[in-house]
């Protein structure tokens, strides 16, 4: 039996008035990639904010490995073991890169995102070398004393994405990791999602670029306004007269 890691069951979200999220059920399966897309303002980001704890739905639940979550505060949901990449990458621009890795790495350890970075840095050789292992990985051992803010907003995707997986997610939650970036990037940020998606890692990308999705996703949900109009494999969405319609143009 195929488990899913993630149920957002039957949720609702209105933003005075507007119908930001309806009915909104799905299942992310464990060790998928699984894709929401849909135009701008269907109502992606917001799904993910609920999912994350960043916003309370106005009903429904969503539940994580069995346990609901909704109620829960976002640190708390992170430590239960989903970590998100965001739209803006959200980093510490003044610390190295090194440094940057090594904060979820020790707030993963500590329980909480609460403490001082400069705490955080005061560093253990395990978590040093936590870190350096997923640069490594990321491609970006070679600039780990650089300051986060010089890097090219590609590179600075890479490091959210370093400091992620460094915390062991079970479920990582990607909102349009290539939004931005030239299509070398793009390629090379496809490259490396690949590269995890090989060691079973489930994840959830919302993603607005369509050859990304397509050359990622198990399965593909799509929004538009706030509903989930197809749902399936690539290729039974790709040719859903509805999606077409809605997203690809006809
Ligand atoms: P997407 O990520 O698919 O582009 P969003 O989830 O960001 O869409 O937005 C869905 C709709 O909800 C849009 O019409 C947007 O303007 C609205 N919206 C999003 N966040 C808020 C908010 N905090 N307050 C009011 N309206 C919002
Ligand atoms: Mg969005």
């Amino acid at each position: 039996m195929e488990n899913a890691v993630l149920h957002v069951a039957d949720v609702q979200k209105n933003f005075r008035g507007l119908k930001a999220l309806s009915d909104i059920d799905l299942q992310v399966m464990e060790g998928t990639t699984h894709a929401i897309i849909g135009p701008n303002g269907a109502g992606k980001s917001t799904l993910l904010n609920v999912c994350i704890g960043r916003l309370p739905p106005d009903s429904g639940a969503v539940v994580f490995d069995g346990e609901v979550i909704t109620g829960k505060k976002p640190h708390e949901i992170n430590q239960m073991g989903i970590a998100r990449v965001f739209q803006t990458p959200e980093i510490f621009p003044d610390l190295t890169l090194l440094q940057n890795v090594m904060v979820p790495a020790f707030a993963k350890r500590d329980g909480s995102f609460r403490l001082n970075p400069l705490q955080m840095v005061s560093a253990q050789a395990v978590i040093r070398d936590e870190a350096e292992h997923w640069l490594t990985d990321v491609g970006l051992k070679e600039h780990m004393h650089r300051t986060a803010g010089s890097l090219s907003r590609g590179d600075k995707r890479r490091l959210e994405l370093a400091m992620a997986l460094v915390q062991h997610p079970r479920l990582l939650l990607l909102d349009e990791p290539t939004a931005g970036m030239s299509r070398h990037d793009t390629n090379s940020t496809i490259d490396l999602l690949k590269k995890i998606k090989e060691r079973g890692m489930t994840k959830v990308i919302i993603e607005h670029d369509m050859h990304v999705v397509f050359s990622l996703a198990d399965r593909i949900t799509v929004l538009a306004q706030g509903r989930i109009i197809a749902d399936g494999a690539p290729d039974e969405v790709r040719a859903n007269p509805k999606v077409r319609e809605a997203y690809l143009g006809g």
